[in-house]
């Protein structure tokens, strides 16, 4: 039984040469699970060479386009290589009403699959998806818009909590206490902590305070603000706080 988590994308909203918008590739036992799916994420998933065959579903956190305009590239490519069996995308009920139209236009009768869609409730905390191994769960976060993070749970074995686009709230710290591995966005830098608290995101010493404070096995800092060119120094400000912390760097594979 072996858990990882492949980083696709770990910019934020401004795409750089360094950094990709938002997208990781969990796998628990056989399964894959796509979390977010920011532009050039099927991009990366191809140059890696990450087989599709796997994927069952996809977990958006929330409708800013750093976080979902990836999907539809993906959604078109997966019919291209005729992909047969369902695709399930849990997000908030919004995107449905935005993707459909762009698959029977885009995809139409070439349509290989049924994307099966699970609309969420991101400002409540609720188990979204169960199967004999793996439960799902939403993790209310405090964002511009109704955002989430999703916490994955392998029964009576690891557990992988995600927390995308938040400002700092210790309210999630009883939700992804004693978690083998904890990937908290981490936008900013000390030195634009204003910036931070005005646009509702984190910095890296406050994501590492809430891997502290829920006492987590390791930490993940990405989601990296295209102001601070080098990211060495959101890795210095969380290790001041919690020493197992690590860079979400790009096409790098994280096991737990
Ligand atoms: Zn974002
Ligand atoms: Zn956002």
């Amino acid at each position: 039984m072996t858990g990882s988590v492949t980083i696709l994308g770990s910019g934020s909203a401004l795409p750089t040469f360094q950094n990709s918008p938002s997208g990781q590739m969990l796998h628990l036992n056989d399964k894959s699970f796509l979390i977010d799916c920011g532009e050039g994420v099927q991009l990366t998933m191809r140059q890696m060479g990450l087989k599709t065959a796997r994927l069952y579903s996809v977990f958006i956190s929330h409708l800013h386009g750093d976080h979902c305009f990836g999907l539809i590239g993906l959604i078109s490519t997966l019919s291209m290589m005729k992909r047969t069996q369902p695709l399930h995308v849990y997000a908030h009920k919004d995107l449905q009403k935005l993707l459909h139209p762009l698959i029977d236009y885009h995809c139409g009768d070439m349509m290989s699959f049924e994307v099966v869609f699970h609309p969420i409730s991101p400002r409540k905390q609720a188990v979204i998806f169960e199967d004999r191994n793996v439960t799902v769960e939403t993790i209310p976060l405090k964002h511009k818009v109704p955002t989430c993070g999703f916490l994955f749970t392998e029964k009576g074995q690891r557990r992988y909590a995600y927390i995308s686009d938040t400002m700092y709230s210790p309210k999630i710290i009883p939700q992804i206490e004693g978690v083998d591995l904890l990937y908290h966005e981490s936008t900013y830098t000390d030195e634009h902590e204003a910036r931070c608290k005005a646009t509702t995101h984190s910095t890296a010493r406050q994501a590492a305070m809430i891997a502290r404070d829920a006492q987590v096995k390791n930490l993940l800092i990405g989601h990296f603000s295209a102001r601070v060119d080098d990211h060495r120094q959101f890795l210095h400000e969380a290790l001041e706080v919690f020493p197992d912390t690590r860079l979400a760097e790009e096409r790098k594979t994280f096991e737990f």
